[in-house]
């Protein structure tokens, strides 16, 4: 499926099988003499069959053509490798690949410093090395060593008729960047932003705080002028105030939900999760597929950090375990 936004801007679904959030929506913009992809899927048959087809339809030439990764999820930045080509530029973040590069160095180091904090905070371990072997960064990852140009918030990536402002929107991600075209008045937001289902938050090593940084980044890209936003999956957003609106009322009311759970009581990040109301089918917690616990366990403790952070909780450390109570 590929849609004109407007002239010389397009998108592309690339599906994602298996995957509850469907497909990738992939922008495609044509500037005269060179391309710029935005976004280009999992490394894996089913997307680069369907981006080799967008990419034939639309007359893109992939040696005039640039990328832009929103971020390092492997639903955004897995084909990256495949599609560039020696005379591309990738243009990425740079705490991002700096993390790509140490997860392609030692994946089972990284993966098991992670691992310590999810068990300390009640994760079954056998569940854990379940999530970790099946997670889709491991099986759909980069196929190969990029050379990334780097970029960072405030520059500008000019493309034809196009000038998009890199904008820094951590959160999701430790180096989320999104694009914003002032005279488009377009915001490409990546997962910051998007419609029908909400960006996962997770704990990440790199991040102290990344729900609070992702608060923050929401009020900063609502102080932009923007009639549309390009989302990374599903539907668009025309309505950005809304959307942030919504938003932050969603994770104002998980941080009660947190709240209420402690309330004379001392949990673990693993008994707080079962007490949020989680958008999934499952009936119950022990219901919930390994990978979804896993995203919900790493929301869980984004939301129990930020509240520790402000005050609101305290933490216990009995034993090496992290166990938390209202302060
Ligand atoms: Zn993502």
């Amino acid at each position: 499926m590929i849609e004109e936004i407007i002239p010389n801007l397009y998108r592309a679904e690339i599906p994602l099988p298996k995957s509850p959030l469907k497909w990738l929506n992939s922008y495609i913009v044509k500037g005269g003499d060179r391309f710029l992809i935005i976004d280009t899927g999992f490394n894996r048959e089913e997307c680069l069959n369907e981006m080799n087809a967008t990419v034939q339809k639309l007359g893109v030439d992939l040696n005039k053509t640039d990328i832009f990764v929103t971020h390092l999820h492997v639903d955004h930045m897995g084909l990256t490798g495949t599609l560039a080509q020696d005379s591309s530029k990738v243009y990425f973040n740079a705490p991002e690949a700096k993390q790509i590069n140490a997860q392609r160095e030692n994946w089972t180091d990284y993966w098991q410093k992670l691992m310590d904090v999810y068990v300390a905070n009640g994760f079954p371990a056998d569940t854990v090395r379940n999530s970790m072997e099946s997670h889709p960064a491991h099986k759909y990852g980069l196929k190969r060593k990029v050379d990334f140009t780097i970029v960072k918030d405030g520059d500008v990536i000019d493309i034809g008729d196009f000038h998009f402002k890199c904008v820094s929107t951590s959160g999701h991600s430790p180096g989320h960047t999104s694009l914003y075209e002032p005279n488009k008045k377009i915001l490409v937001a990546g997962d910051h932003i998007l419609f029908d289902i909400t960006p996962n938050i997770a704990y990440w090593l790199e991040m102290g705080d990344s729900l609070g940084e992702y608060l923050a980044n929401l009020d900063k890209v609502d102080a932009l002028d923007v009639n549309l936003v390009l989302t990374g999956h599903r539907r668009l957003v025309h309505d950005l105030h809304g959307r942030v609106r919504e938003l932050k009322e969603h994770h104002r009311a998980r941080l009660d939900e947190v709240l209420a759970a402690l309330d004379g009581r001392d949990l673990n990040a693993l008994q707080i999760a079962p007490h949020i109301k989680w958008d999934i089918t499952a009936r119950t917690w022990e219901e919930f597929p390994p990978p979804q616990k896993w995203f919900a366990f790493g929301e869980t403790m984004a939301h129990v950090i930020y509240l520790e952070k402000r005050g609101k909780v305290r933490r216990n450390s009995p034993n090496g375990k992290a166990v938390y109570s209202l302060a």
